[in-house]
């Protein structure tokens, strides 16, 4: 048991309390992680920017998040959220009880928060981007020109 491992953010909007499994509002400018929210703003997927899978997507492209085209790509690549709904990049994180945002989506800022039954893929390497994928790692989609094979 990690008592002091959680954080209480108190929603603006509602007054009540959502609790989230890390101690601090965490920077992924300092861990070098991208994250989205699921459609229901109440499910995070954390991933490491220096995932094999990103080198594999977008070669080269570190800031590939910048690209419109290659953020609606990544988000057509993944499965829908645990919790059903999608992952978007311009989903924010919500209240738990209400539905008001109180968190801003990466591309807003670059604090995140991790929700009761998150995918946080660069916590331990038994979770890769890739397991997380719609299909298989060795699709045509992730390797454009070995289409029409
Ligand atoms: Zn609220």
């Amino acid at each position: 048991m990690t008592p002091n491992e959680t954080l209480s953010l108190k929603c603006k909007h509602c007054g009540k309390e959502t609790v989230f499994n890390q101690p601090y509002v965490y920077h992924a400018g300092f861990s070098d992680q991208g994250f989205l929210y699921n459609d229901a703003g109440t499910l995070s997927l954390v991933w490491n920017l220096f995932d094999p899978l990103l080198e594999e997507l977008f070669p080269g492209e570190r800031l590939w998040t910048q690209g419109r085209a290659n953020r609606q790509r990544f988000e057509k690549l993944l499965q829908p959220a645990p919790a059903g709904g999608r992952w978007r990049f311009r989903n924010p994180a919500r209240c738990m009880h209400c539905a008001s945002p109180i968190s801003g989506p990466m591309l807003k800022t670059v604090h995140y928060l991790v929700y009761p039954g998150s995918i946080v893929t660069d916590a331990d390497q038994q979770l890769r981007l890739k397991d997380y994928l719609i299909l298989p790692p060795d699709s045509s989609v992730l390797s454009p020109s070995k289409q029409g094979c």
